[in-house]
C-alpha cells in the first residue's frame, strides 16, 4: 500500500532553493549524506552498549557507494540505525533542525555562503535533490520488523510504501539528472570521499560490480600524532565536522594527561556559523569514548561563551555506556572543560599578540565570547584580558590592559559609554568633558555589553564606571583645551533651571547643571543604578513594557553660550514663548542625538522653523 504525504511548507521551500538556485557546488551532497550515514552507524554503536541484542541484526558498519551506469543511478548504503516510519515522515519530510524560517532568512544570494548554510542547518539531505530527480530511501530500524521505502521527486510530496524484506540500515538510490553525471565516475567519487570524508571513522567503500575498494582512510584524524597531520587534512577535518567552507582560525591539537586521559582536536572558526545567536546556544563539540562517537550534545563539556570551539574530544575515562544522566553527573566532564577552557584562553593569548591577526578572531566572536564576562565563572579576569573594545582615543581596538596604561596620571576609574551606532556614539555629548580632560573612554556597542558591565564592575583593582556617572577623579583633571565662559550667578541659574523644569516637566524628573559638557547645551543621563538610555532602548526594541522616561535627567551646562542667552530673556515678558520653545527645541535636538525618537516630531519642525525664520531676518 502506496501512502502519499506532503512535504510541510518550509520543506518545499527549501528543496526550491536548493534544486534551482544552489547548483554551483552540488558535489556537497556526497559529504552529506556520507555525514548521515555515519551518523546512523554512530548512533547504531551507541544503541548496542545499551542493547547488546540487536548486534544479531548487524555487521560491522562501513558505508557502500554503488554507480550503476545502466540505470544511472548512485545508491548509498549503510548499516546504521535506520528509520521507521515516524523518522521518515519527520526527518525527511519536515526540517530537521531549527526551521527553514530562519535558514531562509540568512540566505544571502551568495551562492558559496548559501551552500555553507544548507548542511549547518540540517537541510542535508535535501541536498540529494540537486543532483538527483529522484530519490529512493530504503531503511528499517534496528529492532523493528517493519521497513519502508521512501520516494520522492523533491516536487511537493513523497510516498510511503512498507516493505519488510529490507535489511536493517538505509540505502540512498539518487536517479542522477543529466548534468549530475559525473557522480557515477570511479574518479570523481574516490577525489570527492577522499576531501570531504576521509576521516570518517568507518570504511567508505566503492562498489563497482564485483569489485569493492575501500576509499577513505578510515583513520580517527585526533589519534594520529600532529607531525603526520598537514595544514591541508586539519582543514579538510574541520570543514568535515562542522560543516563548513572556511578555513579554521586556530586549530588546537593535543594529548592531556593526568588525572584525566583525553585527546582534543579543537577549531576556532574564521568565520561565525549561522547558529551562533540561537538561544539554545549549543555547541558544536564531539564526544567519543575510546573512538566510539558517543554524543555532539554536550552543554556540560564547552560553556557558552566558547560555543563557538568545535571538534572532538576523545577519552577514554568515561565507560562506552555512559549515559545522558551520567553524562550530566559525572566528575570527568568537569575535568575536562576546566582543561580546555584554560587551554583555549591560553592559545587565545598567544594569538592576540598578533593584533590584526586578533582583530579577525574579535570581529567574528567577540560579541559571544563576551558573554563570559557575564557568566559566573572562575576565570573571569582572563577573559576580560582577551577582551577588545572601540574607544575614543584611536580608530583601534584596545584591551583592559592597554586602557589602564593609557590613564592619566590623576585618573582612578575605566570609563564607558555604550551605544548602538560607534559613530553615533563618538558624538554623543557626554563624551565632551572626557575628550576636553583628554581622558580615554571605552565605547561599547553590542548588546551584551550592557549587560556584562553590571556584573564585572571592576578589573585590577580599577572601577570600571560610565561616563554618566564619573567619580571623583574626574574634578581633579585639569581642561586640557581654552577654559570656557563662566558660568551662571546662582540666582540666575535656579531660576533657569526651574524654568526648563516647568517646561519639560513631563518628560524629565529633574534638571540640574553640570560641567561635564563643553560643546553641548543639554544632556540626557539616567540615575545610577538605573537602566541605562541604551538598555532601555533596546528593551523597547525588542517590544518590552516599560515606564517611559520616567527617571530622566536633564543636564545642562551652564557655560554655553546658548544657556547664556536664555538666562539672559527669562524675565523679558515679550519673549516668553520663545524661551520656552527655545527649551523645548534643545531638548528634542538632544533626544535627536541620543537617538530617540521625538514625541511630536511635527511641533519641532515647526518651532525650528520659526528660529531660522529669526536667523534669517
Ligand atoms: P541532519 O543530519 O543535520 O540532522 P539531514 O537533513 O542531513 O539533517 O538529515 C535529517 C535526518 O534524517 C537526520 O537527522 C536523521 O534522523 C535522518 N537520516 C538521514 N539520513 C539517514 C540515514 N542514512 N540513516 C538514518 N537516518 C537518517
Ligand atoms: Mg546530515
Amino acid at each position: 500500500m502506496e501512502e502519499k504525504i506532503e512535504f510541510k511548507a518550509e520543506v518545499s521551500k527549501v528543496l526550491d532553493i536548493v534544486i534551482h538556485s544552489l547548483y554551483s557546488n552540488k558535489e556537497i551532497f556526497l559529504r552529506e549524506l556520507i555525514s548521515n550515514a555515519s551518523d546512523a552507524s554512530d548512533k547504531l554503536r551507541y544503541a548496542l552498549l545499551l542493547h547488546p541484542e540487536l548486534a544479531k541484526q548487524t555487521g560491522s558498519f562501513k558505508i557502500l557507494l554503488e554507480p550503476n551506469e545502466k540505470e544511472n543511478t548512485l545508491t548509498i548504503t549503510d548499516n546504521g540505525i535506520g528509520m521507521n516510519k515516524d523518522d521518515l515522515i519527520n526527518h525527511l519530510g519536515t526540517i530537521a533542525r531549527s526551521g527553514s524560517a530562519e535558514f531562509i532568512k540568512s540566505l544571502t544570494g551568495d551562492k558559496q555562503k548559501d551552500m555553507a548554510l544548507i548542511g549547518q542547518f540540517g537541510v542535508g539531505f535535501y541536498s540529494a535533490f540537486m543532483v538527483a530527480d529522484k530519490v529512493i530511501v530504503k531503511t528499517k530500524k534496528a529492532g523493528d520488523e517493519k521497513g519502508y521505502i521512501w520516494e520522492s521527486t523533491g516536487a511537493d510530496a513523497f510516498t510511503i510504501t512498507q516493505d519488510n524484506s529490507l535489511p536493517i540500515g538505509t540505502s540512498i538510490v539518487l536517479y542522477l539528472k543529466d548534468d549530475a553525471k559525473e557522480f557515477l565516475e570511479p574518479i570523481r567519487l574516490r577525489h570527492l570521499v577522499r576531501q570531504y570524508s576521509d576521516h570518517i571513522s568507518i570504511p567508505i567503500i566503492l562498489k563497482e560490480g564485483a569489485k569493492e575498494e575501500t576509499i577513505n582512510s578510515a583513520s580517527a584524524l585526533w589519534t594520529r600524532p600532529k607531525t603526520e597531520i598537514t595544514t591541508e587534512q586539519y582543514k579538510d577535518f574541520y570543514q568535515s565536522v562542522s560543516h563548513a567552507f572556511d578555513d579554521p582560525w586556530m586549530t588546537m591539537h593535543y594529548k592531556a594527561e593526568g588525572t584525566i586521559d583525553y585527546t582534543a582536536l579543537l577549531f576556532v572558526p574564521t568565520k561565525p556559523p549561522f547558529n551562533l545567536f540561537q538561544p539554545d546556544r549549543k555547541s558544536n563539540l564531539q564526544l567519543y569514548v575510546n573512538r566510539v562517537f558517543i554524543s555532539d550534545d554536550l552543554p556540560e563539556l564547552m560553556p557558552f561563551y566558547l560555543r563557538f570551539v568545535t571538534g572532538v574530544i576523545d577519552t577514554n575515562d568515561l565507560p562506552l555506556n555512559v549515559s545522558r544522566e551520567m553524562l550530566q553527573k559525572t566528575p570527568v566532564m568537569q575535568k575536562i572543560k576546566k582543561g580546555i577552557v584554560k587551554r583555549i584562553l591560553t592559545e587565545l593569548k598567544k594569538r592576540s599578540e598578533d593584533k590584526a591577526d586578533y582583530q579577525k578572531f574579535w570581529e567574528s566572536f567577540g560579541i559571544v565570547f563576551k558573554e563570559g564576562l557575564y557568566e559566573p565563572v572562575e576565570e573571569r579576569d582572563e577573559i576580560a584580558a582577551l577582551c577588545r573594545f572601540n574607544q575614543t582615543k584611536e580608530d583601534a581596538l584596545t584591551s583592559f590592559d592597554e586602557y589602564i596604561a593609557s590613564m592619566k596620571p590623576e585618573q582612578e576609574n575605566i570609563y564607558y559609554l555604550t551605544g548602538t551606532d560607534l559613530q553615533a556614539l563618538k558624538n554623543n555629548p557626554q563624551l565632551e568633558g572626557f575628550a576636553a580632560r583628554g581622558i580615554n573612554v571605552l565605547l561599547l556597542t553590542d548588546p551584551i555589553d550592557e549587560f556584562w558591565i553590571q556584573t564585572y564592575q571592576e578589573h585590577k583593582g580599577k572601577k570600571i564606571l560610565s561616563v554618566m556617572h564619573p567619580g571623583s577623579d574626574i574634578e581633579k583633571i585639569k581642561l586640557e583645551n581654552e577654559p570656557q565662559e563662566a558660568g551662571l550667578e546662582k540666582e540666575v541659574e535656579d531660576k533657569l533651571l526651574k524654568r526648563i523644569k516647568d517646561v519639560l516637566k513631563d518628560t524629565v524628573k529633574d534638571v540640574k547643571t553640570t560641567d561635564r559638557l563643553t560643546k553641548s547645551p543639554f544632556a540626557l543621563i539616567t540615575p545610577s543604578g538605573m537602566m541605562s538610555l541604551n538598555l532601555e532602548r533596546m528593551m523597547k526594541a525588542h517590544g518590552q513594557q516599560i515606564a517611559m522616561n520616567s527617571d530622566r535627567v536633564l543636564e545642562v551646562n551652564p557655560r554655553h553660550q546658548v544657556i547664556h542667552r536664555l538666562a539672559h530673556l527669562i524675565d523679558k515678558k515679550e519673549s516668553e514663548t520663545m524661551v520656552d520653545d527655545a527649551i523645548q527645541v534643545l531638548f528634542d535636538q538632544t533626544l535627536i542625538a541620543e537617538g530617540e525618537p521625538l514625541k511630536d516630531p511635527a511641533a519641532f519642525s515647526k518651532r525650528l522653523t520659526n528660529f531660522v525664520l529669526c536667523g534669517l531676518d
